[in-house]
């Protein structure tokens, strides 16, 4: 008998499928706009030399392979706190918030999704329309009911006015998933007044929020970016963050994130955290070391921190400027206008607005590669080659 008879297979994860078509295209033209990783004017997602730096200093100092605790690397946890919270933020002064290291900010959302089903059983979730696919996923696999309030609609605008209406009619206690910036997928964000009417909702309608923190440095800056959440944590008695480092260190294939609790008092945080670490201890029991490692050396390091944080700025800066450039490049076709939302919109994606089939013929035509939604990766630009993606995307508009 075959055991394995049975199983099915399944389709690719859409988005790898189309990595894979890039680097099978033999045209020398072909720009990849896919999947989310920064990429430098080269079309390279090198290792930050900061990174490079707290990794030479580790090889010479590291002395143990043990295993790291369920909560993972203390002195991550602590530098992790601070960069998220502000150093000023009274939660670290009353012990009421806490970091448990995950593999990455996918590892932070899994454990919370287990945390949400064991310990709060029957809470529900709400997702942006659209949020990121594993999202998706992520909750619905733990077994939490999975509702979705409107974010970005089919005319491509931020509609904060049926987001704040749906989230009136969520159920009390339910957790509501909010990205702090840099939408994944649309790339955009809510404003400071909108922040603040979405907060008053969360407080009305005692709802757990659940901030996914992927991208702090990639919008508006380290302090910018972290606006809201560090607002939700003044004001709320509860949070949960999910941090990843992937992005705004380069560190993603090291699997480096957190989820951060923050808990009305220090004894209920150690409640939350002790399950935390039992929860942990059958998905993955202890997190990777390597990624945290680096991370704590450069934050605990004036000058490596330093060299990280104009590393950050230039890659922020990279990413705004293709934005407001492939805008420009667009004047000439008519299409500034339709498009100037890609100038407002943060971090690396932009829903661009372009359907389906114009994203088809762009590949097939152009071989210019993006998610089917229209979403396009802006970092994958071509500082040097707008004017000829811009008559790409005229030909298909
Ligand atoms: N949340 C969002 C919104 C993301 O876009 C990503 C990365 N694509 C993650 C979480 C997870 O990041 P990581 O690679 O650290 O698991």
């Amino acid at each position: 008998m075959s055991h394995f008879q049975p199983v099915a297979r399944v389709p690719g994860d859409p988005i790898l499928g189309l990595m894979d078509a890039f680097r099978a295209d033999p045209s020398p033209a072909k720009l990849d706009l896919g999947v989310g990783v920064y990429k430098d004017a080269q079309g390279r997602t090198p290792i930050m030399a900061a990174v490079k730096h707290a990794e030479q200093r580790l090889l010479a100092s590291e002395t143990t392979k043990s295993y790291t605790s369920g909560h993972g690397d203390a002195a991550f946890g602590e530098q992790l706190l601070q960069l998220v919270l502000g150093q000023d933020s009274p939660l670290l002064a009353g012990q009421r918030a806490g970091t448990t290291q995950t593999p990455g900010g996918t590892g932070a959302l899994r454990l919370t999704a287990d945390f949400l089903s064991h310990c709060l059983p029957g809470r529900g979730i709400w997702l942006s329309d659209p949020t990121w696919p594993i999202h998706e996923t992520i909750f619905a696999e733990a077994g939490l009911k999975v509702g979705h309030y409107p974010y970005v609609g089919a005319d491509n605008r931020l509609d904060v006015e049926a987001m704040l209406a749906a989230l009136e009619r969520v159920p009390s206690g339910d957790v509501v998933l909010l990205h702090a910036c840099c939408h994944n997928p649309t790339g955009f964000d809510l404003s400071h007044d909108d922040w603040r009417q979405v907060l008053d909702v969360v407080r009305r309608r005692e709802l757990l929020p659940l901030i996914d923190f992927a991208y702090q440095g990639f919008g508006d800056g380290l302090g910018d970016d972290a606006w809201a959440v560090r607002l939700f944590a003044a004001e709320l008695p509860e949070l949960l963050i999910t941090s990843s480092c992937s992005k705004n260190f380069g560190l993603y294939r090291e699997r480096t994130g957190a989820l951060i609790v923050c808990a009305d008092s220090h004894d209920k945080l150690l409640d939350v955290r002790s399950q935390l670490a039992s929860l942990a201890r059958n998905l993955w029991s202890t997190p990777p070391a390597h990624g945290a490692a680096v991370v704590a050396t450069i934050l605990g390091d004036a000058a490596l921190r330093a060299e990280w944080q104009a590393e950050l700025d230039l890659m922020r800066g990279r990413v705004l400027r293709l934005r407001q450039g492939l805008v420009e490049a667009l004047q000439p076709f008519g299409l500034a206008e339709r498009f100037a939302h890609i100038a407002v919109q943060r971090g690396m994606f932009s829903y661009t607005g372009l359907t389906p089939e114009q994203v088809r013929r762009l590949r097939d035509e152009s071989s210019v590669y993006m998610v089917g939604s229209g979403r396009a990766n802006v970092a994958g630009l071509d500082e040097q080659r707008l004017g000829e993606l811009a008559a790409a995307i005229a030909r298909v508009c």
